[in-house]
């Protein structure tokens, strides 16, 4: 189990990676970790690409701001997943590009914005639901995440970007990364014939992975 200080050194490092390697630009995007006595959320104007550990705000269980500097305007996002997942230990937001595409796109199945082409989405994602977004860091997108129960790992807020959850960050980054890369695919294909993996197959994939 880390401890708090390793949880900081590693958020930075993971965050970093996700903005050098085009997955956030600017200010975009926010990472979470749960922690036993509250949560750890990447501040308000920061870029994931330099992050200081000792900087990282921290939330009591409450909610509260008590440590580091002040939390993203983002921060309902993060709560609605550690209040209806219980084995959520971390959250990534991304504003990046492809699923972004795909989430502004008319003809997206808001129960399956993310169609599972390839077995890995399935085993690291799931299925993800197509959020209605109205402003970005106002509460009315954490309150529909929660109107979910929980019932997904991961959702897309329309015109905006994924919000995924994972065990812990490295599990989030990873699911993070899989749901972009899934995207990217998906708009590369579109109006060209596409096999997707049989309903058996997925069927099987779920129960052997735990996905929804
Ligand atoms: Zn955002």
């Amino acid at each position: 189990m880390s401890n708090e200080a390793e949880i900081r050194k590693q958020m930075a490092r993971l965050c970093a990676s996700l903005f050098n390697r085009g997955f956030s630009v600017g200010t975009a995007g926010n990472v979470s970790a749960r922690l036993p006595d509250g949560l750890l959320m990447m501040p308000t104007k920061s870029t994931l690409g330099a992050i200081e550990p000792d900087r990282i705000s921290k939330l009591d269980a409450n909610g509260t701001h008590v440590g580091g500097d002040r939390p993203t305007k983002e921060v309902s996002l993060h709560q609605a997943f550690y209040e209806t997942r219980p084995e959520a230990g971390a959250v990534v937001h991304l504003h990046s590009t492809w699923a972004t595409a795909l989430s502004c796109l008319e003809d997206t199945d808001p129960d399956d914005c993310i169609p599972p082409l390839t077995p890995y989405v399935v085993m690291r994602v799931g299925t993800v639901k197509l959020v209605p977004d109205v402003r970005p860091g106002g509460p009315k997108a954490g309150e529909l995440i929660r109107e979910l129960n929980g019932r997904y790992g991961a959702v897309l807020l329309a015109n905006h970007g994924p919000v995924v959850s994972g065990k812990d960050l490295l599990s989030a980054v990873c699911a993070a990364e899989e749901l972009e890369e899934t995207a990217k695919l998906l708009v590369a294909l579109r109006g060209q014939e596409t096999r997707y993996p049989t309903a058996a197959q997925l069927a099987k994939l779920k129960s052997t992975f735990g996905t929804t």
